[in-house]
């Protein structure tokens, strides 16, 4: 899980980010409004710990400002004590959660299990689209009519659960290499169609007619014409 922190104060975000890294989040971290807000934009990211005070723009704009945008990551705010208004305005403006400072590691941790599962996940564990679902548990792919199954890799699981999660929309190779691979992986870029090809044989394999469609130039989206 792919997550964003923005956050001024350099101890309080060094902690974090060695926190979070333990318990396998993968973690940008911004100090400043701006550079966080365009890290926002970027609709990478699958949960993001915002502070309120921060150079630049402070976190309710921030907040305001990507919800216009239509970008719909959960948002959990940090506020300090004295900041008690905070919640109400936070919350108000489009945040999902928020939590005071200073504040207990397994608070946060369990804040953060609960927005990544609003997140991703259905009540029952499960993602849908046309005639597949995707159990988000055992990462096991299912053609709804015939109720073949197989069992995903990581990456397959995380380019169908993206692909679900924005259906609709065309996602281009960048985007899809941002999300699964991260920023620092110039070299995974040609893995994405590596992968894409991979996941499309499972699509095949469980004999679902949902596909992963290439729009030449653009990138991929899910389509499913027939069920
Ligand atoms: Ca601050």
């Amino acid at each position: 899980m792919r997550l964003l922190l923005v956050e001024d104060e350099k101890r309080m975000a060094q902690a974090l980010c060695e926190i979070l890294r333990l318990e396998k989040y993968e973690v940008d971290h911004y100090a400043d409004g701006l550079s966080g807000l365009t890290a926002i934009e970027s609709d990478i990211y699958d949960i993001i710990i915002l502070d309120v005070m921060l150079p630049g723009m402070n976190g309710f704009e921030i907040v305001k400002k990507a919800r216009q945008k239509g970008i719909r990551t959960p948002i959990l705010m940090l506020t300090a004590k004295s900041e008690l208004e905070d919640k109400i305005t936070g919350l108000d403006g489009g945040a999902d959660d928020y939590l005071t400072k200073p504040f207990m590691t397994k608070e946060l941790l369990a804040r953060l299990r609960a927005l990544g599962r609003r997140n991703i996940n259905t009540p029952d564990g499960t993602l849908t689209f046309g005639d597949i679902s995707l159990d988000t548990n055992t990462l096991t792919l299912t053609c709804t009519i015939n109720r073949q199954s197989v069992r995903l890799s990581e990456k397959e699981y995380r380019i169908l659960e993206y692909l679900i999660a924005n259906q609709g929309q065309i996602l281009t190779r960048e985007q899809l290499a941002v999300k699964i691979w991260g920023f620092e992986n110039d070299t995974e870029y040609n893995n994405v169609e590596v992968y894409m090809s991979f996941t499309r044989k499972k699509l095949t394999f469980v004999g679902a007619k949902t596909e992963i469609k290439a729009v030449r130039g653009m990138g991929y989206k899910l389509r499913c014409d027939n069920v």
